[in-house]
């Protein structure tokens, strides 16, 4: 591989991750002069969408998988903005499986310093522990969304926890503590190190399930037509945006 210095990067560099490999193969169909390369486990495809240069790569599933994709993302790959794909968990009952959540922030909220003093959700010692997306891209996301996908389409705070959320009482206790919109397991690491990388972000979620009894069938069943969303959505960002 070229030293970093040498690569040619022409016009905006931007990541698309998902976590799963449905979350991506949409991407990868619809790239063009893609070269992959792998870097600690993980395949980066570069090449263009739409015209636009992108990097895709599947992150994998959980916090710490998708806070070292992005830190490769930057350090490697020199990328200006990004973006994640992907499906969540509902939190607000006012959503349905199919609808989508753009982030306007997001927090680990399995994060628990309690015993020493610090509120549930905030990392010790660090001034941001709530990191905001960018308002371009979240505006972008938001007109894309709104043209491609029948549904609603909501803007809010996603959090993000090593824990597949499927009980009614953690819901409760997710909207109550955190104010969260939906809930996943990658965003708010993704979020956390473009925050401390100056990457400019926005996270797309499609709701898979309601997080409840009932979410791990509702998520088999409808991840695969929630990920073509995703891919709509981001497909007309790039053909619409000023990259
Ligand atoms: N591929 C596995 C499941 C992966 S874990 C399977 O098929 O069984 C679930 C993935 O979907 C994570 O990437 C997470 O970000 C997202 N997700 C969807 N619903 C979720 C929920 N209720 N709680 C947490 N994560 C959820």
């Amino acid at each position: 591989m070229k030293p970093v210095a040498e690569r040619e990067i022409k016009g905006t560099r931007l990541a698309l991750i998902g976590a799963m490999q449905d979350e991506i193969a949409l991407f990868l169909e619809g790239m063009e002069g893609g070269t992959s390369e792998e870097i600690a486990g993980i395949s980066f495809y570069s090449g263009r969408i739409e015209g636009e240069p992108v990097v895709v790569c599947r992150s994998g599933v959980g916090k710490v998988n998708s806070a070292l994709c992005t830190q490769i993302l930057a350090d490697r790959f020199q990328v200006k903005k990004l973006i994640f794909t992907g499906v969540a968990g509902a939190l607000d009952p006012e959503l349905d499986i199919g609808d989508i959540v753009i982030s306007t922030s997001c927090q680990q909220h399995d994060v628990n310093a309690t015993a020493l003093g610090f509120d549930s959700g905030m990392i010790p010692y660090q001034e941001v522990s709530i990191f905001k997306a960018d308002p371009r891209l979240i505006r972008m996301a938001e007109a894309a969304a709104r043209k491609v996908c029948p549904g609603k389409v909501a803007t809010g705070k996603i959090l993000s926890g090593d824990q597949f959320i499927a009980d009614p009482e953690e819901v409760r206790r997710l909207r109550v503590s955190f104010a969260g919109t939906c809930v996943e397991m990658e965003g708010a690491a993704v979020a956390h190190v473009c925050y401390q990388n100056r990457i400019p972000f926005v996270i797309i979620r499609s709701m898979s399930d309601r997080a409840d009894f009932d979410a791990d069938v509702n998520f088999a069943e409808f991840s695969a037509e929630s990920a073509r969303r995703s891919n709509d959505i981001v497909q007309r960002m790039l053909r619409n945006g000023d990259w």
